[in-house]
């Protein structure tokens, strides 16, 4: 398993407010949350966002560093109301 977590601004679509969300950026890009701070129940799809390879070291003195795909993401991601409500 290869991971790869940033702390990511998202903007809710019902309250406008800003809160992170830690997402594994080399892992499922579908994600499904609620805001923090109205409950309102939001989708993100990393799959839209570009990507690049970088290379990341899993251990100290590991000979063999991994190159993993992870997804670019914007400063702010902002969100949409989900279809189903
Ligand atoms: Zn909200």
């Amino acid at each position: 398993m290869t991971e790869q977590y940033v702390r990511q601004p998202i903007r809710c679509w019902k309250c406008k407010k800003v809160f992170t969300l830690l997402i594994d950026t080399a892992g499922n890009p579908e994600l499904s949350r609620t805001c923090p701070y109205c409950g309102a129940s939001f989708h993100i799809n990393l799959a839209q966002y570009p990507t690049t390879v970088t290379t990341v070291v899993r251990n100290i003195g590991d000979p063999q560093p991994q190159e993993i795909t992870v997804f670019v993401l914007p400063e702010i991601i902002e969100t949409e109301q989900p279809d189903n409500l």
